[in-house]
């Protein structure tokens, strides 16, 4: 099996659509990924022919769509070959799942612990750790990167001590497309017996993952930025993190016993999924990932890696564009023209048919550490192609000539 761009290209409908009268160049994966036709075949299909509510019925229906839905937990623990299926908890989304470990360890936050993460995360590995500081007292210790991108990893090392609680990282940074050092980080965390939570949305789109080599204790990622549908969040967990972790919302199926007085939980990964779960959603899911098994995928990192080296090449051979983060063969490329808002280079790409995102990119902090309020984003994902870097570029130059 080789890397075919063509057939990628076929397996996704929407690439074939004109926007604003040219041929749609999506480069914003980075925000959420297109869809394969057998994404949008397989929840359909189950809509048509074999749904109803997962794990409560003994009907046919009830059972078959259990299954598909089981099968989907199992396909997904596969993907970053986790021990078991029941370490991967369905959620919303990667911000739910990480609002449910941190709600989860808020119960035993005591003024003055710890929280470490770096100023290149995303609201969502942000946020819910600002809830610690306000509700609890926690401090949030702040490791900075440089402008390459690259965590300051001997400020790490000096921050995690006897007081923290947890070391919260983005595996990939959504800004500057930089992987973090994660095996280096777990071991330095390990080395203080404190905990690892990775944000793996944009990791998992662009590398093999195994949370097992990795020895990660929560590692979080979202369905919609891996070709499958919006409204799925996974959360993986080590088994005694899990069983350790009390429950996040109350309702029907995460429950063992309920009394007037009393009440028990589910094991995970039920006791964390109260209520009707994205059952559609991670029907689609199991379906990208099985249409992602039947592709290379290790051609399609290589092939995203080249059009990220080839479009920071290109950037950079233009006058008055400023690329953000120095690495090399990244597939995201955050980058402003000089002297002109991103909002306006943006909608100038547009109208060339090239969606790009232009904003804070949910980094606010990570944009402060820039000195600037805002940057244009190209991302790539697998269907993405050369000429359309070429055609990227072209638009670009356009709107530089515009906005001068
Ligand atoms: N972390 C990173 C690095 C992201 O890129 C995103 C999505 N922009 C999130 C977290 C949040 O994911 P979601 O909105 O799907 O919950």
């Amino acid at each position: 099996m080789s890397f075919d761009l063509k057939s990628i290209r076929a397996a996704f409908p929407i690439l074939t659509r004109q926007v604003n009268g040219r041929p749609l160049v999506y480069l914003d994966s980075a925000a959420s990924a297109q869809k394969p036709e057998a994404v949008i075949e397989a929840m359909s299909a189950a809509m048509r022919g074999s749904y109803a509510n997962v794990h409560r019925g003994l009907h046919t229906l009830a059972n078959e769509t259990t299954t598909a839905f089981e099968n989907a937990r199992a396909a997904t623990a596969g993907l970053i070959n986790a021990p078991s299926p029941d370490q991967i908890v369905f959620t919303k989304g990667a911000t739910e799942a990480i609002n449910l470990v941190a709600a989860g360890l808020g119960a035993t936050i005591r003024p003055g612990d710890e929280i470490v993460l770096s100023v290149m995360e995303h609201h969502a590995n942000i946020v819910p750790w600002h809830f610690l500081r306000e509700k609890y007292g926690a401090v949030l210790r702040w490791i900075d990167v440089d402008d390459a991108g690259r965590l300051d990893m001997a400020a790490l090392a000096a921050a995690i001590g006897p007081k923290t609680r947890m070391v919260a990282l983005s595996a990939m940074s959504n800004v500057f497309g930089v992987e973090t050092p994660v095996a280096e980080i777990v071991a330095l965390a390990h080395a203080q017996g404190v905990p690892v939570l990775l944000d793996g949305c944009q990791h998992v789109t662009h590398a093999a993952v195994d949370v097992q080599a990795l020895g990660v204790d929560y590692y979080v990622f979202s369905s919609h930025k891996l070709y499958g549908p919006t409204g799925l969040g996974v959360l993986y967990g080590r088994a005694e993190r899990l069983a350790a972790l009390p429950p996040y919302q109350g309702g029907g199926e995460m429950i063992d016993i309920v009394e007037q007085e009393r009440i028990t939980y589910a094991d995970p990964p039920h006791r964390f999924e109260a209520g009707t779960p994205p059952i559609l959603e991670a029907i689609g899911f199991g379906a990208a990932l099985t249409w992602l098994e039947s592709i290379d995928r290790a051609g399609a990192e290589a092939h995203e890696r080249a059009l990220g080296a080839y479009a920071k090449e290109r950037l950079a051979a233009m006058n008055g564009v400023t690329v953000y983060g120095g690495l090399e063969a990244r597939p995201i490329l955050a980058f402003n023209l000089d002297g002109a808002h991103p909002h306006d280079v943006a909608q100038i790409l547009d109208r060339q048919g090239v969606a790009v995102r232009a904003g804070h990119h949910c980094a606010q902090p990570l944009m402060k550490r820039l000195g600037v309020t805002a940057t244009a984003r190209a991302s790539f994902a697998l269907y993405n192609t050369r000429d359309e870097v070429d055609i990227f570029i072209e638009a670009l130059a356009k709107a530089r000539k515009l906005l001068s």
